[in-house]
């Protein structure tokens, strides 16, 4: 018997982060993070720009030395959505990003070792309510912790979430509960056991991804898989698909699985067919000229949580039903199309003109909800 799928949102504490909820039944957020210079404020800012155009919800910026830290408030006061600081083996950084104003700190529990340091971030994040993320990594977890579990996937993931609880245990006992938690390690297996042994024992908000996951298309790959089972299983509060690439790019990714998913609604959702020899038109140029002119639309759409389900098929075999099906839809057929709008064959268009025709129903039907 089929049940619901994806499974019920594991419930979470909320945790603010600026204008954003993270857990609590929140919405899952897209996250991303520059890859420019942190002390180039204007090519971060202008990254940051682009990333939330493309529908960001929150922006992580490497902290590597104090002109970073100290680059953070100028960065923050030119953008609109919250900013995390990312700081690893030195505390101070971390005071400094709080000084700056920064909405929330990724601390990494495998190189920020000492608990006193730890404890001085957490009195001072909760003074000003910014809260922490335990950012464990497969990469960084302590050797002499590593040690005491196998080297297998399973062994990983004990490993990753015994540094996390230990570092819980330490915001804790300065009665610092405002934390994200992320298990990050760069091979799916683990990645996924990690994270579902943290569900099932604390109800943080987790920050799900696949660490180093690499270029595209093996990076989508293996960050579909991971953050897509987890997000099947109901555990995801905010996701970072991490590729090396313009993260841009990352965050169109995040947005499609959880759209895939029908976790976040908005925008334009389009089906195209992968075409065969039956296709009697030239179908790349049209579905290309159909994304690229619909991305706009697209962009406002997402913003007002608005979906239009758009399809664009090569033949008469499965196009007539899945153009039914969508908002508006074409089937190809000889040089020609078939334009549906909601079920309903409402013209035949040559194939130079199936692009304009499309485009022009998606276009009238969005203005008609709007
Ligand atoms: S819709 Fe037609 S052209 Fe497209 S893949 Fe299916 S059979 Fe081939």
């Amino acid at each position: 018997m089929a049940t619901a799928y994806p499974l019920p949102r594991r419930q979470t504490r909320a945790v603010t982060v600026g204008r954003l909820t993270l857990g609590g039944g929140a919405p899952v957020s897209v996250q991303s993070m520059t890859k420019t210079p942190t002390v180039d404020v204007d090519a971060t800012v202008a990254q940051i720009h682009r990333l939330e155009e493309a529908g960001c919800d929150l922006v992580r910026l490497a902290v590597p030395d104090t002109a970073s830290a100290q680059a953070l408030g100028a960065i923050k006061r030119r953008i609109g959505i919250p900013l995390a600081a990312d700081i690893h083996f030195n505390h101070q950084l971390a005071l400094i990003a709080l000084e700056q104003g920064v909405d929330k700190l990724r601390l990494n529990p495998g190189n920020l070792k000492r608990p006193e340091h730890v404890r001085a971030v957490a009195e001072a994040a909760k003074a000003r309510g910014v809260p922490i993320r335990i950012g464990m990594n497969n990469g960084s977890i302590d050797p002499a912790q590593r040690a005491q579990f196998p080297f297998t996937p399973a062994g990983n993931a004990e490993a990753l979430v015994a540094g996390a609880l230990g570092h819980i245990a330490l915001l804790e006992d300065v009665g610092f509960t405002d934390i994200v938690v992320s298990l990050k390690a760069s091979d799916v297996r683990t990645t996924v056991l990690a994270y579902r042994l943290m569900a099932a024992q604390r109800d943080y908000p987790l920050h799900v991804g696949v660490t180093e996951a690499g270029l595209p298309p093996e990076g989508l790959i293996k960050s579909a898989l991971g953050i897509g089972t987890l997000l099947g299983e109901g555990i995801s509060d905010t996701l970072r698909v991490s590729l090396t690439a313009d993260p841009v790019e990352e965050v169109v990714a995040g947005w499609e699985l959880l759209r895939a998913l029908e976790l976040r609604s908005g925008g334009i959702v389009l089906t195209a067919c992968p075409t065969c020899a039956r296709c009697d038109v030239d179908f790349d140029p049209i579905i290309r000229a159909v994304k690229a002119r619909l991305a706009d639309l697209d962009r406002r759409l997402r913003a007002g949580g608005r979906t239009l389900h758009v399809a664009v098929m090569g033949c008469e075999v499965n196009g007539p039903g899945e153009a039914r099906d969508a908002d508006v839809g074409v089937a190809s057929g000889k040089h020609t199309g078939m334009l549906f709008r909601h079920g309903v064959e409402i013209a035949r268009v040559p194939e130079a003109e199936i692009v304009d025709a499309l485009v022009r129903e998606v276009e009238a039907l969005a203005d008609a909800g709007a």
